[in-house]
């Protein structure tokens, strides 16, 4: 490997890593790569399979029987692709209340802590479920749901409503 800054040989080491990149203050990615210019001194650090890695901590965080922390919350919120007007649009609360939760000078709320948890565990990626439909329910009176599904090979299908 050359170095991209003065293209003289890189050293491959391999240690830990505290990703406080991320956000969150105690995740330890163990045994990475780093390169490391012998010449200029230039320093990469190999992350691989980043989508992988932000799942996994994202269930982990989820999962965890603690309250969330503010930072947690905002990592939580990016990994859904979420602007603070995003989670507040789907949360039905203000901009300022999210803004609040997550520098802790207010904290959330169980059902909507448990709710977070659950869209970070369950939610498909944002472009398949955009979040102006989650902003969207609950503003009509209740009645009931219309579905019509149809068995097939695969499972079951929706079809379009009567
Ligand atoms: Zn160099």
């Amino acid at each position: 490997m050359k170095c991209s800054e003065c293209g003289a040989t890189m050293k491959v080491t391999h240690r830990d890593h505290r990703y406080t990149e991320c956000g969150l203050p105690n995740v330890i990615l163990a045994g990475l790569e780093f390169r490391t210019c012998q010449k200029c001194g230039e320093e990469e650090r190999v992350m691989p399979r980043l989508t992988a890695l932000h799942r996994m901590i994202a269930e982990a965080v989820a999962e965890k029987p603690a309250r969330l922390t503010g930072a947690e919350v905002r990592f939580l919120r990016k990994h859904l692709g979420w602007s603070g007007e995003d989670f507040a649009n789907v949360m039905g609360v203000r901009q300022e209340t999210v803004s609040r939760w997550e520098t802790e000078k207010e904290r959330m709320g169980v059902v909507s802590e448990r709710l977070l948890r659950l869209m970070a565990l369950r939610l498909r990626p944002v472009e398949e479920y955009p979040n102006e439909r989650l902003a969207e329910v609950g503003k009509e009176d209740p009645r009931p749901v219309s579905l019509r599904l149809r068995p097939n090979s695969s499972g079951w299908r929706m079809e379009e409503a009567a």
